[in-house]
């Protein structure tokens, strides 16, 4: 009933040539409309994304964005800038960005709202750290980072826009390690049961929820078999066409 989206997150990679024939590498290979596929290709490459993408079902995503509308923000993006190149989710909340940029509970909830005014789908990060994890806090975590993430949003904020949440423990980004399908699954299946509390249990019901952290060709299967699994948020394994898309065929 929640069609599977998978996203890409090119991160800090490829060259403009690089990024050209990564993108001609998935719209001559894409051929099912069985899930949703989106790109979050670095800011200089998105212009680019959106020309090479026009006859495409593949979306296109940002990797971050700025809270507020325009003004003095030295090196940010805001969101009528992503509007105009089409481009239609954003990424918000990562672990490299709270970690690495120190980003809070509240700036990430800031730019969430900013996304859903201007009509741009946020696909929300969460995750916990290994010593959560070894301390028995997974599922504490997770529901302060909703709560926090989620603060002053109401369905009614979610009408025109969706909400894509991305369960990506921390331990498993970028590192070879993956959770097992029964990890993320328990993760995932909390995840809808916070959103129930937050929104209605119809919203939770039709909100997709992504795994990430090192999903490849060959775990993608089982990952996206469990109930609450409707996708994957996609980081090393994106940047080659055929593992991209042979991703995408298991969610198929
Ligand atoms: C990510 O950074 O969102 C990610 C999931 O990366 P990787 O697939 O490389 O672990």
């Amino acid at each position: 009933m929640r069609k599977p989206v998978i996203a890409g997150n090119w991160k800090m990679n490829t060259s403009i040539e690089e990024g050209k024939a990564l993108i001609e590498g998935l719209t001559t290979g894409t051929a099912s409309n069985t899930c949703d596929l989106i790109i979050c290709p670095p800011y200089t490459h998105i212009a680019l994304s959106q020309s090479l993408l026009q006859n495409s079902s593949i979306q296109l995503g940002a990797q971050n964005m700025h809270e507020s509308n325009s003004g003095a923000y030295t090196g940010e993006i805001a969101a009528e800038m992503l509007k105009n190149l089409d481009c239609t989710y954003v990424i918000l909340g990562h672990s490299e960005r709270r970690s690495i940029y120190k980003e809070t509970h509240d700036l990430i909830n800031a730019k969430i709202k900013q996304a859903l005014a201007h009509n741009i789908n946020p696909i929300f990060c969460v995750g916990e750290h290994l010593s959560d994890r070894e301390s028995n806090q997974t599922l504490n975590v997770i529901t302060t980072q909703l709560k926090e993430g989620l603060k002053g949003i109401s369905e009614s904020d979610l009408t025109n826009t969706e909400l894509i949440v991305a369960y990506e423990p921390v331990w498993a980004i970028g590192t070879g390690k993956v959770a097992t399908p029964e990890q993320a699954q328990e993760v995932h299946a909390h995840i809808r049961k916070v959103l129930a509390e937050i929104f209605s249990t119809e919203l939770a019901d039709k909100t997709r929820i992504q795994y990430g952290g090192s999903v490849k060709p060959d775990n993608a299967k089982t990952l996206l078999s469990q109930a609450d699994i409707d996708g994957a948020l996609v980081g090393g394994a994106c940047l080659k066409a055929d593992s991209f898309l042979e991703i995408a065929s298991a969610a198929a």
